[in-house]
């Protein structure tokens, strides 16, 4: 047995043990992980444990068995990968809204720490402006600095886009989703996603989210699996662990983890209880 199928099936058995046991809403399960599993065994389901190179995206999706390849006409280009179970349900997803005349394109997938490094770093060093300035000029305080990089973009070692379980879907303009096509596809996936696993994790901020990203209407996440992600990361994860760009000496003084990690919808927050042994 390769090491994907035995991380495929232990995950498998973990979302049917969730669902049998009520601690996740069976309405937004996907239908592949209903009903019998030959491995199934309700008293020794446990969630797997995830590798913290996986948590914290220091992994190439290109060369890593656990990942496949999007392709068109899902993609909007190449060299997108995803969890082969994210991918299968997102096929499922995708079929749906075609037939409600919906088109949904991954436009970003899986990005791993090195990706996510060098968006952060073009920001930090001003090599791409933020909102028209040039960061590393206008903004000396560091703390500051960052926290205007992480109204959109995660700090590398702590994007939900180093699991495989989140994608962006069709444009990552606010607009597009205001009007028009844009809009009938946001009101689509906000009425169907969940039968499909996914929900969307930056929601509109406020009294349910009172931190975090701003509102994302294109990122959406594969919860049945992303649950136990974000679950282990809050578990396993230290300040220490989030180092190797400029500015992670803030990590630990904006408190990432508690305000941006776990600043997320709460419907992606109620975690699995442990069993016990
Ligand atoms: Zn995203």
């Amino acid at each position: 047995m390769t090491h994907y199928k035995r991380f495929s099936i232990v995950i498998t058995v973990f979302v049917v043990f969730m669902v049998n046991f009520g601690m996740c809403n069976p309405a937004a399960a996907p239908d592949e992980m209903k009903g019998e599993h030959p491995g199934r065994k309700k008293d020794h389901a446990k969630a797997p444990e995830i590798e913290k190179k996986y948590l914290l995206g220091h992994f190439d999706p290109a060369s890593d068995g656990n990942f496949v390849k999007v392709k068109a006409p899902y993609a909007h280009r190449d060299h997108l990968y995803l969890l082969r179970d994210v991918y299968h349900a997102f096929i499922k997803m995708h079929k749906a809204a075609k037939a409600d005349g919906i088109s949904l394109v991954i436009i970003s997938a899986t990005r791993n720490f090195d990706y996510q490094k060098k968006i952060w770093q073009s920001k930090w060093t001003g090599r791409r402006r933020v909102d028209g300035k040039n960061l590393a000029k206008t903004v000396p305080d560091p703390v500051e600095r960052a926290r205007i990089i992480l109204k959109y973009s995660a700090m590398p070692g702590t994007s939900r886009h180093h699991w495989g379980t989140d994608i962006d879907i069709n444009s990552v303009n606010k607009a597009y989703f205001e009007t028009g096509e844009g809009l009938k596809t946001y009101q689509w996936l906000v009425r169907h996603a969940g039968r499909f696993g996914f929900v969307q994790p930056y929601t509109p901020k406020g009294k349910d989210r009172p931190h975090g990203y701003e509102e994302e209407p294109w990122h959406w996440t594969y919860n049945p699996i992303a649950k136990i992600y974000t679950h282990q990361y809050r578990n396993k994860i230290r300040y220490e662990d989030i180092t190797g760009f400029d500015g992670s000496e803030t990590a630990p003084r904006i408190d990432v983890i508690k305000h941006y990690v776990l600043g997320i919808n709460p419907a992606c927050l109620k975690v699995p209880i442990e069993p016990k042994p």
